[in-house]
């Protein structure tokens, strides 16, 4: 088990769509097992593969849903089916989104209310899920990641050019920036 460097936007294995995960080894069992100590020290309530510079097709997630109930998993080769998105500005309260990615920073993104999501574990069991609310966002932005795409790349003005602003005043938005929770606090 190990805490790895979480990649900063910029680094290239965040901006490209992962590749399915086919063998199911000790080393992706290893990987996962990273992602778990990882993600629980940032502390993020979700973590994708290529956010440690790997990949592959996979996230991890540790969030209540909507009945309160702590949900925490792996899911391995997503398919996501997003319910609808309201036509709305979104909530500059309700709705600001964060990514250890971008860490540090918030931005408001509206997101579908509802989603099903369908995948495998580690142990190539059937997963599917079905999530509301905040639940339901973890789960659209964990799959991005997989599409190598960010929830800054989903922003509506003026959030989109003022989060770009904000990447390239913190000297991100290149290759080669990453850093370690529980070394670098990067919050403030
Ligand atoms: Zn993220």
């Amino acid at each position: 088990m190990a805490i790895r460097p979480i990649h900063i936007t910029g680094s290239p294995v965040l901006h490209q769509r992962a590749e399915e995960v086919r063998i199911f080894d000790q080393s992706l069992a290893e990987l996962v097992d990273d992602m778990f100590e990882t993600m629980d020290k940032a502390p993020g309530v979700g973590l994708a593969a290529p956010q440690i510079g790997v990949g592959l097709r996979v996230f991890t997630y540790d969030y209540p849903d909507d009945e309160d109930q702590e949900r925490r998993g792996v899911i391995i080769n997503p398919v996501l089916e997003l319910g609808e998105i309201i036509n709305e500005p979104a909530d500059e309260d309700t709705e600001l989104e964060g990514c250890l990615s971008v860490p540090g920073e918030r931005f408001p993104l509206k997101r579908a209310e509802s989603v099903k999501i369908r995948g495998v574990d580690l142990q190539q069991m059937p997963v599917e899920i079905e999530a509301t609310g905040w639940f339901a966002r973890v789960f659209q932005h964990e799959f991005d990641h997989l599409d190598g795409k960010l929830y800054v790349d989903r922003l509506a003005e003026p959030w989109k050019e003022i989060s770009a602003e904000v990447i390239l005043e913190r000297g991100w938005g290149k290759p080669g920036v990453t850093w370690l929770p529980g070394l670098d606090n990067l919050e403030d």
